[in-house]
């Protein structure tokens, strides 16, 4: 039957694939299994096989893409560029069109109507607030409690940022549009209240487009293709005349960069994209953001994949973290697990890669811990258990600037 929707892999991205095994070693399930069928090559060749009508959409190539991760970290080390990622997303749109199911679904549901909605989020983040303070969580089946286990407190409502405008301390720098996201304006919103006050204190106006909507970085890399390119036809729209697109969840970001493949050219926008990270490390290193005097101690830096393996950013972060006064410690760089509905659907796998990771932030001895992506955030935050502080780097960074300026006042 082979592929069926304008999403598919293309005969292009796969041949690039030269069968050489480099991505092998880097690849966390096939590091579990060692099988091939586990390896983004042996992915890659079933894709393939597909594509030439070899195989079908079955259950066993199904199961061969959902215990893929997403993380990517088959990318960066691919002599070839292979860009497995638009892959993975293009082979599970064609299963959620071939195959269809209950449960694919109900998630498509939640992704796109659900993230997509204000309305819903507004009620979703209620009743995670009601859960949180009546203990149901304990309760809750264990595929959840770990999502739950890590959140931050939540706020009963969070008031919105759409529409809002801030004006630049000093000359304008630049333009930014700003992502308020889904989960990241009601769940993480001292995230975006640090990234906001950074950019307008480097020079930069920022605006927060009213009518934008989840970047739809979650549909798509649950093969909810329609919607995801629904969602970014529609921020393409919001955003309008600005000179970036920000965001400050690194999944967000890694998303937007990608947007050319879901929105017709002739409607994309003439912004650049960049994740936060890469914004205020600039403006620390240009001079126009200060750094800390102050010795803060270490902090454990986590790379989220999608800042790592999606956007190849790495050295920000540390130099963020450097500014506000810590010495960071880089820990493995090794998916943490978290991966979107992963933790939900694969809670074994999902629970294993999050206790190594762990292990590995406990042998730094840091009881402060960066990470710039939500969903890794509550990976860590579950795991680590009491007397750790996971936070954005950026939150991080401004913390430090306010105590600071709290001394010297
Ligand atoms: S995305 Fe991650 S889990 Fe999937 S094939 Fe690549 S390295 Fe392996
Ligand atoms: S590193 Fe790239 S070219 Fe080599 S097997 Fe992996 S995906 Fe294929």
């Amino acid at each position: 039957m082979g592929y069926q929707t304008p999403y598919a892999p293309t005969r292009t991205e796969l041949s690039n694939c030269i069968q050489c095994g480099l991505c092998l070693p880097h690849c966390p399930t096939f590091r579990l299994t060692g099988k091939e069928t586990d390896s983004p090559r042996g992915r890659l060749t079933a894709m393939s096989a597909v594509l030439d009508g070899i195989i079908e959409i079955d259950d066993t190539f199904e199961e061969t893409l959902s215990f893929c991760l997403g993380c990517r970290a088959c990318e960066p080390v691919c002599p070839s560029m292979v860009p497995y990622g638009r892959t993975l997303e293009g082979a599970r749109a064609e299963i959620a069109a071939q195959r269809g199911g209950v449960a694919r679904r109900f998630r498509a549901w939640i992704t796109v109507s659900w993230l997509g909605s204000r309305a819903m989020m507004n009620s979703i983040t209620f009743a995670t607030a009601l859960v949180q303070r009546c203990g149901l969580a304990r309760v809750a089946p264990s595929r959840f409690r770990t999502g739950l286990g890590g959140l931050r407190r939540i706020r009963w409502k969070t008031p919105s940022l759409q529409g809002k405008r801030f004006e630049p301390e000093g000359a304008p720098v630049a333009t930014v549009g700003f992502l308020v996201g889904c989960i990241m304006g009601p769940w993480f919103g001292e995230v975006h209240q640090a990234s906001i006050s950074l950019l307008v204190r480097a020079g930069y106006r920022v605006v927060v487009p009213p009518g934008q909507t989840c970047c739809g970085a979650l549909a798509a890399h649950d093969g909810a293709a329609d919607g995801a390119s629904r969602m970014a036809s529609h921020n393409v729209k919001a955003f309008g005349d600005v000179d970036y697109v920000v965001a400050d969840a690194a999944g967000c970001s890694a998303h937007l960069k990608d947007y050319a493949h879901w929105v017709p050219p002739d409607e994309m926008g003439n912004w650049q994209v960049k994740d936060i990270n890469e914004l205020i490390a600039e403006a620390i290193e240009g001079g126009r953001l200060p750094r800390s005097t102050r010795r803060r101690g270490g902090a454990a830096l986590q790379h989220p994949c999608h800042l790592r393996n999606a956007q190849r950013i790495t050295d920000q972060p540390r130099v963020i973290l450097e500014a506000a006064g810590y010495d960071p410690s880089d820990i493995d760089p090794m998916c943490c697990g978290a991966a979107g509905f992963y933790s939900i659907l694969r809670p074994e796998t999902s629970a294993h890669l999050g206790k190594n990771k762990v292990k590995e932030i406990r042998q730094t001895e840091s009881t402060v811990v960066a990470s710039a992506n939500p969903g890794c955030e509550m990976q860590l935050r579950s795991h680590l258990g009491e007397g750790y502080q996971v936070l954005h780097p950026v939150e991080l960074y401004a913390q430090a600037l306010e105590e600071d300026s709290e001394t010297t006042a």
